[in-house]
């Protein structure tokens, strides 16, 4: 019997339209098909203005495609809202945005709310995150007062609310001093390989995909130009190691 797909990207176009008088286009997806098993960590890797975030956003339902669907756990989600496959999942976003005037905790707080967690059980939950990555000293700090490494946890904490099934993490690290960095990829090693979770990471730091990631695909102007694990990428440009390949498949 064939496996279902934690997700599943079938020929995804997304262009973006800006600026009233005279428009602008960014067709920043441009036929994305991507099948991410069960259990996977995948990396989705790219310079910057690649895509990914777009990529990421389409898969978790906050950006409507032009064209194409997203299948999560073999429910096709495209212009359908399904309850049960929502609550499994949850993003953390690259450049995280909450309402500036609440502190961590109450953000949290708040997040943990709207996935229907209340009372003694969101208390609970949302002290066990705090400590988890580290926000303590921050709990009580409003969110425009944070440093972006800071958001950047608080955003991580967030997406573990509702004890997710798929995770999608846009660029987890960014913004973050080395030593916290190091703290979190070693934090998504151990979610995935303890909750047995589905991870979807983007970066765009080779080193990070490298390290964590069992198959990586590689976007570039909103079109996979690489997919698999490093030994194949790195058999596929003919490079000697996953920063020669990144070099090779960045270049115009
Ligand atoms: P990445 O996450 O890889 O840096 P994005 O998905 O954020 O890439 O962006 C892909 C392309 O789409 C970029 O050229 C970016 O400038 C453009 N883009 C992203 N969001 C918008 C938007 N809301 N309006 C217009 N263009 C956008
Ligand atoms: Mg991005």
């Amino acid at each position: 019997m064939k496996k279902i797909a934690a997700v599943e990207v079938q020929g995804i176009f997304k262009t973006y339209k800006s600026g009233f008088f005279r428009p602008r286009f960014t067709m920043a997806l441009q036929g994305i098909d991507l099948v991410i098993h069960e259990g996977e960590l995948f990396g989705v890797l790219g310079p910057n203005g690649a895509g990914k975030s777009t990529l990421l956003n389409t898969i978790m339902g906050l950006i409507t495609p032009d064209k194409g669907c997203v299948l999560i756990s073999g429910n096709n989600t495209c212009g359908m809202f399904h309850h049960e496959v929502r609550a499994s999942m949850n993003m953390s976003s690259g450049n995280p945005n909450y309402p500036w005037a609440l502190t961590v905790r109450e953000a949290l707080n708040f997040y943990g709310m709207l996935y229907g967690i209340w009372g003694k059980k969101l208390h609970i939950k949302v002290d066990s995150l705090i400590e988890l990555m580290e926000l303590e000293k921050h709990a009580n700090t409003r969110f425009d007062e944070l440093s972006t490494g800071t958001k950047q946890r608080t955003s991580i904490a967030k997406s573990l609310l509702n004890d997710p099934k798929i995770l999608l993490l846009d660029e987890p690290t960014s913004g973050m001093d080395p030593n916290i960095s190091v703290k979190i990829r070693g934090l998504i090693k151990r979610l995935h390989g303890e909750l047995k979770i589905t991870v979807l990471l983007t970066t765009h730091m080779m080193r990070e995909a490298e390290e964590l990631c069992g198959r990586i695909a590689f976007i570039k102007d909103g079109k996979i130009t690489a997919l698999g694990t490093k030994e194949k990428i790195q058999k596929m440009t003919k490079s000697k190691n996953m920063e020669e390949a990144f070099i090779e498949l960045a270049a115009d």
